[in-house]
């Protein structure tokens, strides 16, 4: 609805509005940008922010909001980074964040908060309100969201292990799109827990997603997890085979019922008791619209949906104890000045655990320190095992729901469906709970953090694709609705999210 954002109109925006959001850890300024040159492409001059934990060039720090990697340069750049620089976006600068992306209101940051811009109706204006009644743009990619919501950039990079794309998202009234796990390459995507992880893209609306993800959505030598050509080729096969949607793309454009063919599932899991009234209004009137220009929708059962928090916190604090082993103060980052002599094995032991509590901040130690235990051989059988078994249920009552087949699960050469199979193209649920909570009331209880996390995660422990999209507003402030679809099926999810 209102104009682009260019890259000076970005960056005069940054002046004006980041001292008082803390979207940005660190931005480029009006003389950076008169000197570079952009390349021709389909993302010509967009301005591009990109999450504090996605490696890039700059001479800023690649810092994940850390302060065990507050000076820390990363000598190479993320893969898809260069892969929108390569079609002309030009980097504005880098994102706050919970550190290493653990967190779900961007407020375990080093910088400290990021600042939802946008504020209660009933409440004062910004400027009078007390900080206590400012409210979080949600996290982890807190920072990306409020600089599109402001108009700080046109499309900002976040990561995503388990919603921290969607969530700050839909609580700053922006489009969140987690792309299916293997899609965009993550080369240069600091780990955080390496199974779940994924970069996904925030942007004011999905033509804009579409026209970055395009770009961005390629195959990377540089990641082996990074889907190869021939995969991504056989899941376009598989998704272009079906009839039921094929068909009725031709002609749907002209009529009245652009979504005609296309069932949508309502999941009924997802109707838990932390369901805010208003999103749950926001739910039924999205359904109501996708009803509306065509779409069947029905109810589905996804029975597994309650355990999926649980198995997100054990595998994701797991992988995360592993992976931020690395930072011992020796190749990256920050080291302890004591004790000074570490010639004997007892100091140098010493230094290693002082460089990592000095550094790491409260939340990180206590997800590295539980994370150890459940991998532990005396707690493993009870927390690490089963929440594998609960992910490879989740997976596989996704695939129960869906009419499309699983490409990974497929044999070679495919046998597409001839008919529609019974199961739904895409399943509508909300983001959140409700609309942003407060900042102030970020120290109430741990749990109750983690409980934000409900409705985004199974996705996540799925690998499948999902986006979050504005509908509507409580009290001024905006609330997200969630799409998500078959693995591999990212283009049709977004086909249906632009009708949302
Ligand atoms: N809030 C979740 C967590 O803290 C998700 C974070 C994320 O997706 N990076 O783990």
């Amino acid at each position: 609805t209102s104009a682009p954002v260019t890259a000076i109109s970005a960056l005069e925006t940054i002046a004006k509005r980041n001292p008082a959001l803390n979207a940005f850890a660190s931005h480029i300024t009006l003389a950076e940008i008169g000197s570079s040159e952009t390349s021709d492409g389909p993302l010509k001059e967009w301005p591009i922010a990109v999450k504090a934990n996605i490696t890039t060039t700059l001479p800023s720090a690649t810092s994940c909001a850390s302060r065990a990697l507050d000076t820390y340069t990363s000598p190479y750049q993320a893969s898809v980074v260069d892969s929108l620089e390569g079609a002309g976006a030009v980097v504005v600068g880098k994102t706050n964040m919970d550190e290493f992306g653990m967190g779900s209101k961007n407020m375990f940051s080093m910088y400290g908060a990021a600042i939802n811009p946008h504020t209660p109706s009933s409440g004062a204006k910004r400027k009078d309100m007390a900080e206590s009644d400012h409210r979080t743009p949600g996290g982890s990619s807190g920072g990306s969201a409020a600089a599109v919501a402001a108009g700080m950039c046109r499309a900002a990079l976040g990561s995503d292990t388990g919603g921290s794309v969607r969530l700050p998202a839909a609580w700053c009234g922006v489009v969140g799109f987690k792309p299916t796990f293997g899609r965009i390459s993550r080369h240069g995507l600091v780990a955080y827990g390496s199974s779940l992880d994924i970069i996904g893209i925030i942007t004011r609306n999905v033509a804009d997603v579409q026209s970055v993800f395009s770009v961005a959505a390629v195959p990377d030598p540089l990641d082996m997890t990074c889907m190869s050509s021939p995969l991504r080729a056989r899941i376009k096969a598989l998704a272009d085979s079906r009839s039921w949607i094929t068909q009725v793309r031709g002609r749907s454009e002209t009529e009245s019922a652009p979504l005609a063919g296309i069932r949508v599932g309502i999941p009924e899991e997802y109707w838990v008791n932390e369901l805010s009234v208003p999103a749950l209004e926001s739910w039924k009137a999205g359904a109501s619209r996708l009803a509306a220009l065509g779409c069947d929708v029905v109810s589905v059962a996804l029975p597994h949906t309650p355990s999926a928090l649980p198995a997100y916190y054990t595998l994701a604090w797991a992988e995360a104890s592993s992976n931020l082993a690395r930072y011992d103060g020796i190749r990256y980052g920050r080291r302890s000045t004591t004790p000074p002599d570490t010639r004997d094995l007892q100091n140098a032991s010493q230094k290693y655990a002082n460089t990592r509590s000095e550094n790491f901040g409260a939340e990180v130690q206590r997800r590295i320190l539980l994370g150890t235990y459940v991998m532990s051989s005396a707690a493993s059988e009870h927390y690490f095992t089963p929440s594998q078994k609960i992910r490879r249920l989740i997976q596989e009552e996704f695939d129960r729901v869906f009419a499309l087949p699983n490409a990974l699960s497929m044999t070679n050469p495919l046998t597409p469906p001839t008919s529609r199979p019974p199961g739904v193209d895409v399943l509508l649920f909300p983001t959140a709970t409700g609309a942003a909570p407060r900042l102030g009331d970020q120290e109430d209880s741990r749990v109750a953090n983690y409980v934000n996390d409900v409705m985004t995660v199974p996705a996540s422990l799925a690998g499948i694709p999902a986006i979050s999209i504005p509908v509507g507003h409580t009290d001024g402030m905006p609330l997200g609705l969630q799409l998500a679809a078959q693995y591999g099926d990212d283009e049709l999810l977004l086909r249906v999210a632009c009708h949302l």
